[in-house]
């Protein structure tokens, strides 16, 4: 591929990887990644961003220490670097540390953004927390509190997980248990998670190594399932498993290490034997209901050793109509403010009735669609009046009643014409 693009570019011209100049064939420097592949820089790029290149873009370029090709630089100025790098990360860490003394610390923020579900919020907290202390100080290693969420659709399960990411500030990579095949150990499933988790990092390694991991529809590889799929579960579930107690993959030269990354597991598991019986409140669990919630995931078909990896089950509640209202008004990013978001940087206000708010809970109750549901008709109803009144700059505000979900047709009050452009 190299040698095409050499032969194509005019008098042997080789492009930079960094301004993406052509540049003469004997002015470029090569730098050497791990898995042996050359990279070009030209050479004032390379003495601009060679701190970039060696720190921040390391993990991207995968480069090896100090293999460069023609450029030379002092073990002063490399230490230092070094050095400043490694302060940087620490001061990080550190902070974040200082910002969440104790896992209510965590659960406070997430608290300004999910509704209800107070016991997954608790274990969510404290697994965050010890994920915190266990990326910071590697040498304790304290266990792992991997999560494992039992919940219908639309409770939250993936609004959560990638709320917790935020505030951790660490990567997050979702996906649906469905999407695995289990080609065996080193088949193509687990390189492809890291790969689309290294995308979500940035290239860096660390950051990669520290992430969160969510897994939905867990319930669909359990074993008993096999027969009407095409997925050997039990074959899933062990892949998974190694996966979460910690291997080495091979990404373009290097290892990463899963050790380090937090698990969270969820799935609707209709049909669970001790849901059905249970009424357990909060935190309140005895040791003998968890004992029989284990025992009936292990009937369900998961296998004993993959949910002894989770330190927590919990469970998440269906949504009541109060708090489907809340979550369309109350959270800092909910659905109605980031429709509110859209209108004003139109200068238009867009107001949606308190009775409307009530109606659309009631549809998605209705419809058992829960907080999706909330969005799908919102969307819905949105798009059109956005199409057709979007950069109208006569509009002052549009209110969105009850009748609007029927008729598709707000109410809009336009601004009153300034008086002088009347007299013109
Ligand atoms: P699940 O993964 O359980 O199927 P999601 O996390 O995808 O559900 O929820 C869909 C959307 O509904 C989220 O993106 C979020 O906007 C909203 N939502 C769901 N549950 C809550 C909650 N408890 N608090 C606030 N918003 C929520």
């Amino acid at each position: 591929f190299m040698k095409e693009k050499e032969n194509k570019s005019p008098k042997n011209k080789i492009v930079c990887e960094h301004c993406g100049k052509k540049i003469e064939k004997d002015e470029i420097i090569k730098l050497k990644l791990k898995n042996k592949k050359l990279l070009n820089f030209c050479k004032s790029c390379i003495d601009k961003i060679y701190d970039k290149i060696h720190f921040d873009e390391a993990a991207k370029y995968n480069l090896d220490d100090r293999t460069f090709v023609g450029y030379e630089i002092s073990d002063e100025r490399y230490n230092k670097i070094k050095k400043l790098k490694k302060d940087q990360e620490k001061k990080k860490e550190e902070e974040i540390k200082k910002k969440f003394k104790t896992p209510s610390d965590i659960k406070k923020k997430l608290d300004e953004y999910v509704i209800g579900q107070e016991e997954t919020k608790k274990v969510l907290s404290v697994a965050a927390f010890n994920h915190i202390r266990r990326i910071s100080e590697p040498k304790k290693m304290m266990a792992k509190s991997n999560v494992f969420m039992i919940g219908p659709t639309g409770t939250g399960k993936t609004y959560l997980s990638k709320k917790l990411s935020e505030i951790l500030d660490v990567p997050m990579l979702t996906f649906d248990a469905t999407t695995l095949t289990a080609t065996g150990w080193h088949g193509n499933d687990v390189d492809d998670i890291i790969k689309a988790l290294m995308r979500k990092a940035d290239f860096n390694f660390k950051r990669c190594e520290e992430a969160i991991i969510h897994i939905d529809e867990i319930d669909k590889i359990a074993a008993n399932k096999m027969e009407l799929m095409d997925i050997n579960g039990t074959a899933v579930q062990q892949m998974l498993l190694k996966f979460i107690e910690g291997v080495k993959v091979q990404y373009s030269g290097s290892e990463i290490n899963t050790e380090n990354i937090l698990f969270i597991v969820s799935g609707a598991f209709e049909n669970l034997e001790s849901l059905k019986k249970s009424n357990r409140i909060g935190f309140q669990v005895n040791a003998e209901d968890e004992e029989n919630l284990i025992e009936n995931l292990i009937k369900f078909g998961m296998l004993r050793e993959f949910v002894g990896r989770f330190s927590a089950i919990t469970h998440l509640e269906e949504h009541t109509k109060e708090n489907l209202k809340k979550i369309l008004t109350e959270p800092k990013d909910s659905v109605i403010s980031q429709y509110q978001n859209i209108f004003k940087a139109e200068n238009i206000e867009l107001k949606v009735l308190d009775e409307t708010v009530d109606k659309i809970a009631e549809l998605s109750l209705e419809n058992k669609t829960g907080a999706r549901g909330l969005k799908t008709y919102l969307d819905k109803l949105l798009l059109n009046i956005m199409y057709e009144n979007l950069g109208n700059s006569k509009i002052k505000e549009i209110h969105i009643s009850k009748d609007t979900l029927e008729t598709q047709v707000p109410e809009i009050k336009y601004k009153k014409v300034e008086k002088k452009k009347m007299k013109k």
